[in-house]
């Protein structure tokens, strides 16, 4: 077995692998970059190594700096996680050539398999059905036109060296063809470098379900069931879970026999993820996606239901070990389900967030287990991919381990960074998930009927009382500025804002705790039952719950919803006289990439003045009043999310009389 293992990754995958390796016995050694100094996964490990700045491609990409970080911390083997290196035939060939070990497949698997098209040819070459479409490399727009309509509408248009969703195209019709091959073409070529394309019929009411499969390097090859991944955004998964709910018996070892064949078709090694579709239309036929030859996010719902550690199985795979077991001794039990926490705002387009996490609590339970890069005080930076980390629930049958990760996600708090944790546990609860109706445009259809939480009267009441009973608390009664003594009939104000909503609350009065929302007072007791959690107790109910007290603010845990609370200095005036706003903020974090006037242009209301970029999605910020610009950034700048981006001064006259621009 190995001595030092590096891991060649970050966020939770790391945390995961290191979590394994030291369970073995393994020194482990983190790699990082500056964005990532304090970073969970470095002071987890035995040891760190710096790559290099924050983006990725001059640290985590950069191979010659991993196999640096290899060499100097005497590492034997690199565990090269999900996503960066994982899938690069070059990397793991340059592994062997410097004498480490890679853990993954040969560089020969990783290319058959990492270019669509030819993997499509060696599977179909074993009997392996694929989805019916048109699949050679080199095909132009005109060609790949020509043979649309063999493919049929609707069809799907892939980029060959694909992944993470990216640079899918649906088409409907001939005449949005051309225009979606464009865009492809385009998308591809930014984010892989390759813009081969090619197309496949689009399967109806498609169910995403995909096998484990682990091979030695003695030629045994066995499947570890099947995951279902069908509750997609975008073509990336949202929630997984294990077994699919959809598949028979007799499905299930049909698409297992055909996972096990994929991987011999190019003499696999080590833990591998065979992505098939499977129309809800028609049950029992599957076809060939594509292979990931690697750890695959997912991979937790596995472990749960069959008991083995993966990461494990892939280091004595690599060490050269023969499986220690055969098909007839996989069993799976039980069912588990996995939903991925990501740093975005449902409630506002799943806009990237990111931001500083002032606190984080972790769900705990029978049957839950959480995978995380995050712990209290950490950066969150939009350098990366968002997803922080991920909820697991394993129960007897299928309700159980929903049922669990409901409850567990209510209990997950990330105090200073929005993410989609009341999303997640609002998917769950509806009826087509109960009831394992999956199928990949199911969010898209749900979504316009999800309501987020917003503040009600109640949540600015305890706000407001745990501000008081903390300003009371560090200054004392006795010293306040507002000179409140016990007796005093004189209420503390508190001007309080959450998103849109403002309400002002009365706290105290007549020496007892009492609090008022629009001049209707209640008797008030606030109890602070340690750093997070919190009693409150109004007229009689009492609610206990997470907190989190900042200087001016509180953010409150509600079944998953994050309810962040300040006080407000001065409201806006424009706002009091319920008017536009004239600031424009930044919606997310990320770089200025464009403004589209000059400081001191006149602008109308609707127009483009900012575009923010993050994650690769631009955003348009636009002016809600007439008026002169006054530009407060300039193209190349980082932002943060709410930073004012411009300001503009309404003109004197009003709107409707604003002189047109130019
Ligand atoms: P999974 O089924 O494991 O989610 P994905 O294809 O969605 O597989 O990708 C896994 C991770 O790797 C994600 O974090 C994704 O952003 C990242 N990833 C996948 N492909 C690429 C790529 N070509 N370049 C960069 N990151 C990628
Ligand atoms: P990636 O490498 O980006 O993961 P995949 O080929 O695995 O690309 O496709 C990603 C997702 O797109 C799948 O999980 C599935 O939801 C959807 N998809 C892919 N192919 C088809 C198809 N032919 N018909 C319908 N949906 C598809
Ligand atoms: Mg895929």
């Amino acid at each position: 077995m190995f001595h030092t293992v590096l891991i060649a990754n970050r966020g939770e995958i790391a945390c995961r692998i290191i979590r394994t390796l030291r369970e073995l016995g393994i020194r482990s050694v983190a790699v990082y970059s500056d964005a990532d100094a304090g970073a969970r996964h470095v002071h987890l490990a035995d040891t760190a190594v710096r790559l290099g700045p924050a983006p990725a491609a001059q640290s985590y990409l950069d191979a010659e700096a991993v196999l640096e970080a290899a060499r100097q911390s005497g590492a034997d083997a690199i565990h090269p996680g999900y996503g960066f290196l994982a899938e690069n035939a070059g990397f793991a060939l340059a592994c062997e050539a410097a004498g480490v070990s890679f853990i993954g497949p040969t560089s020969e698997a990783i290319s058959v398999m990492g270019d669509k098209i030819t993997a499509k040819h060696a599977v179909e070459a074993r009997g392996v059905p694929t989805v019916p479409g048109v699949a050679r490399s080199g095909m132009s727009d005109a060609e790949l036109a020509a043979s649309a309509d063999e493919v049929g509408y609707p069809l799907l248009i892939k980029p060959s060296a694909g992944g993470g969703g990216k640079g899918m195209h649906v088409v409907d019709s001939e005449s949005a063809l051309i225009p979606a091959l464009t865009a492809a073409r385009r998308e591809a070529a930014a984010s892989f470098g390759d813009d081969t394309l090619f197309l496949e019929r689009y399967i109806s009411h498609p169910r995403h379900i995909e096998v484990q499969v682990l091979a030695d390097a003695h030629g045994a090859v066995v499947h570890l069931g099947e995951r279902e991944c069908s509750l997609q955004r975008r073509h990336q998964k949202v929630i997984e879970e294990a077994p699919s709910p959809l598949l028979d018996e007799r499905t299930r070892e049909r698409i297992g026999a055909a996972a096990c064949e994929t991987a011999r078709s190019v003499g696999y090694r080590g833990a591998g993820t065979v992505e098939f579709i499977v129309s809800a239309d028609a049950p029992d036929e599957f076809f060939f996606m594509e292979m990931n030859t690697r750890l695959q996010v997912e991979h937790p719902v596995t472990e749960e239901v069959t008991g083995l550690d993966l990461v494990e199985q892939q280091l004595r795979v690599a060490a050269g070990e023969p499986l220690g077991f055969a098909q007839a001794d996989v069993v799976l039990r039980g069912h588990s389900f996995e939903a991925r926490v990501y740093a975005e705002d449902p409630a506002s387009g799943f806009l990237p967030t990111g931001g500083h996490v002032a606190s984080v609590q972790h769900p705990r339970g029978d049957g839950i287990r959480v995978d995380t890069a995050l712990e209290d005080d950490l950066d969150v930076s939009t350098d990366y991919d968002p997803m922080l980390a991920k909820v697991i629930s394993w129960g007897a049958d299928r309700e159980q381990a929903r049922r669990r990760l409901v409850a567990a996600l209510g209990e997950t708090a990330v105090f200073g960074v929005v993410t989609n944790v009341e999303f997640l546990r609002m998917l769950l609860e509806l009826p087509d998930v109960v009831a394992g109706r999956l199928d990949t445009d199911l969010i898209a259809r749900e979504l316009e009927g999800f309501s987020f939480a917003r503040a009600e009267d109640r949540d600015f009441a305890e706000a407001a009382l745990i501000l008081d009973a903390a300003a009371t608390r560090d200054t004392g009664p006795w010293a306040r500025r507002d000179g409140w003594r016990l007796g005093d009939p004189v209420p503390r104000r508190y001007a309080l804002r959450a998103g849109d909503e403002a309400r002002t609350v009365s706290v105290g009065g007549a020496g007892v705790l009492t609090v008022g929302i629009d001049a209707h007072e209640q008797s008030a007791g606030v109890v602070f039952l340690d750093d997070t959690r919190v009693s409150v107790d109004i007229g009689g109910s009492v609610r206990t719950f997470s907190a989190l007290r900042g200087e001016e603010s509180v953010s409150l845990l509600r079944d998953g919803a994050v309810i962040d609370i300040g006080i407000e200095r001065a409201r806006h005036a424009a706002d009091a006289a319920g008017q536009a706003d004239p600031q424009l903020i930044s919606p997310m974090p990320g770089t200025v990439v464009v403004a589209r006037v000059a400081d001191g242009d006149t602008v109308q209301v609707g127009d483009e003045i900012v575009v923010v970029e993050a994650m690769k999605m631009e955003h348009v910020v636009r002016s809600a009043v007439a008026g002169t610009v006054s530009l407060r950034v300039a193209p190349g700048e980082t932002v943060s999310r709410g930073q004012t981006l411009a300001v503009v001064t309404p003109a004197a006259s009003g709107p409707d009389t604003a002189p047109g621009a130019g």
